[in-house]
């Protein structure tokens, strides 16, 4: 028998949050997905106590700032992406926002991007226990990652949530996405000045600025954007530069 205690009193409610969230994104979860919602937060707690996941443990503040954020991204996807597409996460940490995606659209072909092991197991651990299929973990950072056959420009859309700013993830996600399909970056506060620090590096890259989409969830704040970049040419082969590069210098 697996040690309940140190498990949060919790998820004999049902997910209310997380489905009105849902719902108002337009997006209709059904009682499978709501239940594989309440698995994973169980078992990010119960990883949470070795392998340092999140900081966020309340179930309400786990439905809203985790489960129904990383929803708001398929406002920026296309529906051919989300149903059956290939889509990416770099940098997706505890599984942010790919997985809540996956649970919602299970058809979606998903590719979880992480540089770290620990969190890597972590992946490849929930996804078996929830039962997902098509889904690849990918332990690496993506600057090694993008330059892999299997991966590069394969993919209708690239997501990333707080791994960097727009210009360092300019570069870490474009290379990954093919010419016609988009990267949808989750951002949140103001960008004005990140933005325009991007500006010359998303051209470089293949890409062009499209929009920045504001999100509007119930439970969220309204202080949340997408930044949805299309991608209107290969990206030079040079990119991404070697690992941590981008970040310490980004492009200009
Ligand atoms: N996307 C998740 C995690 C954010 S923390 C969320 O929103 O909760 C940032 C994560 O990106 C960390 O897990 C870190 O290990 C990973 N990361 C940062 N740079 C990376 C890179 N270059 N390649 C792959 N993963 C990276």
């Amino acid at each position: 028998m697996m040690r309940r205690e140190g498990m949060p009193a919790l998820i004999d409610d049902a997910p209310t949050l997380l489905l009105e969230g849902a719902e108002s994104l337009g997006i209709q979860l059904t009682d499978a997905a709501a239940r594989g919602f309440a698995r994973y937060y169980a078992e990010l707690m119960r990883w949470n106590r070795r392998v340092n996941l999140t900081a966020i443990t309340e179930w309400d503040a786990a439905q809203t700032l985790h489960f129904v954020d990383s929803l708001s991204a398929a406002a920026a996807l296309p529906q051919a992406a989300l149903e059956g597409g290939r889509v990416v996460d770099v940098g997706s940490g505890a599984g942010f926002p790919g997985i809540p995606l996956k649970l919602a659209y299970p058809s979606m072909r998903l590719a979880l991007v992480e540089a770290r092991g620990k969190k890597a197991a972590f992946l490849r651990e929930i996804c078996d226990t929830l039962g997902l299929r098509d889904v690849e973990v990918r332990a690496g950072r993506a600057e090694t990652l993008a330059h892999e056959p299997d991966l590069r420009e394969g993919f209708d859309a690239a997501l990333a949530r707080a791994v960097g700013d727009t210009a360092v993830l300019a570069e870490l996600t474009l290379p990954f996405v093919r010419v016609g399909g988009l990267a949808a970056l989750h951002k949140k506060g103001d960008i004005a000045d990140e933005l325009a620090r991007a500006d010359g590096t998303i051209g470089m890259l293949g890409g062009r600025l499209r929009e920045v989409k504001p999100v509007a969830a119930a439970h969220l704040d309204g202080d949340r954007a997408l930044v949805v970049i299309d991608k209107v040419r290969a990206t030079p082969s040079k990119f991404p530069r070697r690992a941590g590069m981008p970040a310490k210098r980004p492009l200009k």
